[in-house]
C-alpha cells in the first residue's frame, strides 16, 4: 500500500494542485489529510472540493474547527484571526458541515494521525522538541504516527526509551524503533523551502519519503491581495516562513 499524505494546505490551491499532480505519478492506493485544508490563504471552498476529491482520512486542524467555530478564535494571531473571519464568511453550510464533522485523531493498526499532539489533541499543541515528542510516543498504540501543524518536516524516533530527530526527508521503517513524523506543509511552508511539501508511505518497502514540488507562489500570492486578505499572508510564501 502506498500512501499519499499531505497537510496544511491553509487554501493554497496553486500548492494543493501542483501537489496532486506530483502525487498522480507515485502509484498511490489512498490519500491522508493531516489537517488544516483552510486558514490563511485565498481559495477555501476548492481547496475543500479538492480534498474531498482524493476522498483522504482526515482530521481536523485548528483553523478547520476556527473557522466553524468549534475553536475560539482568540488562540490565533491577528493576522490567522482576521484571516479566519473572512474564510468563515465564504464557506456554505454543506462546506461548514464538513470542515465541523472532522475529527481529531485517527488511529488504525498500521498509524496513527493528529494535527498537533496526542496529549489534548484539542489543544493544538506544536510537536517541537523532544519532551512534546515523548508525550505523544507514550500514547500511541502503534508504533508511526503523523502530525502536521508546525510546517516544518520533522522525524522524531523512538528506541528504547530514548527519543531523537532528524530532517532527513527519507527514512526506513525499522523494528523495535518508533516515528512521528511531521509531513510539512503543502501551502506554507515554514522551514524557508518555498516549495509545497508532502508525503509518501510505501508500507512494504517500509519507507517514508517527505517530498518538495514548486508551484505558482506568484498566482497564489495575489489572489491573497486581491481577497484583501493581509498581505504578510502573501509576502510569506515567497520565503517559506
Ligand atoms: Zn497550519
Amino acid at each position: 500500500m502506498r500512501y499519499g499524505i499531505f497537510s496544511d494546505v491553509h487554501s493554497n490551491l496553486e500548492a494543493f494542485e501542483a501537489v496532486i499532480e506530483a502525487l498522480k505519478i507515485e502509484r498511490i492506493d489512498n490519500y491522508l489529510c493531516i489537517g488544516d485544508i483552510v486558514g490563511y490563504a485565498a481559495d477555501p471552498k476548492e481547496c475543500i472540493k479538492k480534498t474531498k476529491q482524493l476522498s483522504p482520512i482526515i482530521v481536523c486542524g485548528n483553523h478547520d474547527w476556527a473557522s466553524v467555530g468549534l475553536t475560539d478564535i482568540k488562540y490565533f494571531n491577528p493576522v490567522a484571526e482576521e484571516a479566519l473571519i473572512w474564510t468563515s464568511r465564504v464557506l456554505d453550510r454543506e462546506e461548514e458541515y464538513f470542515l465541523r464533522s472532522l475529527k481529531l485523531v485517527y488511529t488504525s493498526d498500521k498509524f496513527i494521525l493528529v494535527h498537533g499532539t496526542l496529549d489534548m489533541p484539542e489543544k493544538f499543541d506544536y510537536l517541537l522538541d523532544t519532551s512534546s515528542a515523548y508525550r505523544t510516543f507514550n500514547l500511541m498504540k502503534v508504533p508511526l504516527c503523523f502530525v502536521g501543524h508546525s510546517h516544518v518536516p520533522l522525524i522524531f524516533i523512538e528506541e528504547d526509551g530514548r527519543v531523537n530527530y532528524l530532517f532527513e526527508s527519507e527514512i526506513k521503517i525499522e523494528q523495535g524503533k518508533r516515528y512521528i513524523v511531521n509531513v510539512g506543509s503543502v501551502g506554507q511552508p515554514r522551514d524557508s523551502d518555498p516549495r509545497a511539501t508532502y508525503c509518501i508511505f510505501d508500507t512494504e518497502e517500509r519507507r517514508i519519503q517527505i517530498k518538495r514540488t514548486s508551484y505558482n507562489v506568484e498566482r497564489a500570492k495575489e489572489k491573497i491581495i486581491k481577497a484583501g486578505l493581509p498581505k504578510f499572508l502573501a509576502e510569506r510564501l515567497s520565503i517559506g516562513r
